[in-house]
């Protein structure tokens, strides 16, 4: 096993294609115990294949992917024990409750959790008797992200938690990932939201046609770009489109 030092999870040169097309070219980047390592880029640039890869639920044709010391290629079992894994909305049952698929999900893990424990962890345990169908979309994200909770793992793979969510529910997401942060999970996550991306994000890598282009903090990648004299199209303004929204209609959820 490695030291507390060593970083938790290693992507090293992983390369994949789908017959001709290269999905993967040549990804390598340590992700540090703690942080919250935002993965980003254009559609098909090659994040969920690599994200994947990383789970153990796709072959790399060549390079490696370590999780916490252990080879991801060598050991899948040892690796899903540690990792969680927000599915997509469509992975739930509409009719069963909540309880119900935490427990289901607990028993797929021999995890042995209390349900409404759980569901509070993502300010669900209100709607613990409620079915699936009866959520709203943002209550549906938290719910997928509870679910990937339950073996308690040290590393959380978040592919657009927010994707289709209002700025309140946005934000809720966002709160909820700090805390899992604040409570020592390891984090990557996936967005095409760059304020996510800025609001979440201790470093960023930047996919594009299966390569990292930029790897760095927020900060640091835009004092890159301004030390190149880049001048911003739009006069920057000291508030948003989005702080007027959420001004305008509050920053309570409308669950
Ligand atoms: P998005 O932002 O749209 O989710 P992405 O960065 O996650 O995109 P990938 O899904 O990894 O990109 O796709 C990388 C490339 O591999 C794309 O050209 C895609 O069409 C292709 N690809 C992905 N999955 C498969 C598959 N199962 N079979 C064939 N080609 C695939």
């Amino acid at each position: 096993m490695n030291s507390t030092n060593d970083p938790v999870i290693v992507a090293k040169d992983i390369h994949k294609k789908y017959g001709d097309i290269v999905a993967v070219n040549g990804i390598s980047f340590d992700v540090r115990r703690g942080e919250v390592f935002g993965m980003l880029g254009p559609n098909g640039a090659g994040k969920t294949t690599t994200v994947e890869i990383l789970e153990g639920m796709r072959d790399a044709d060549s390079g490696e992917a370590i999780i916490s010391g252990v080879n991801v290629k060598d050991d899948p079992t040892t690796v899903k024990a540690m990792i969680g894994v927000q599915l997509q909305q469509n992975a739930f049952f509409d009719k069963l409750k909540l309880t119900e698929i935490v427990d289901l999900y607990a028993k797929l893990y021999l995890a042995k959790v209390d349900p409404v424990e759980i569901l509070s962890r993502v300010g669900l345990d209100h709607r613990k008797n409620s079915q699936y169908a009866e959520l709203s979309g943002g209550q549906k994200q938290r719910l997928s992200i509870a679910v990937a909770l339950v073996n308690d793992p040290i590393v959380l793979f978040l592919d657009e938690p927010t994707t289709g969510l209002d700025p309140q529910a946005r934000r809720q997401v966002w709160a909820l990932v700090k805390a899992i942060q604040e409570n020592g999970a390891t984090i990557v996550l996936t967005t095409h939201y760059m304020e996510e991306a800025e609001e979440l994000c201790d470093r960023i890598a930047v996919v594009e046609d299966g390569q990292i282009i930029a790897l760095g903090t927020p900060d640091a990648l835009i004092d890159q770009l301004l030390e190149t004299g880049f001048k911003p199209e739009k006069r920057v303004r000291e508030a948003t489109l989005d702080d007027v929204f959420l001004n305008l209609t509050g920053r309570d959820l409308r669950e």
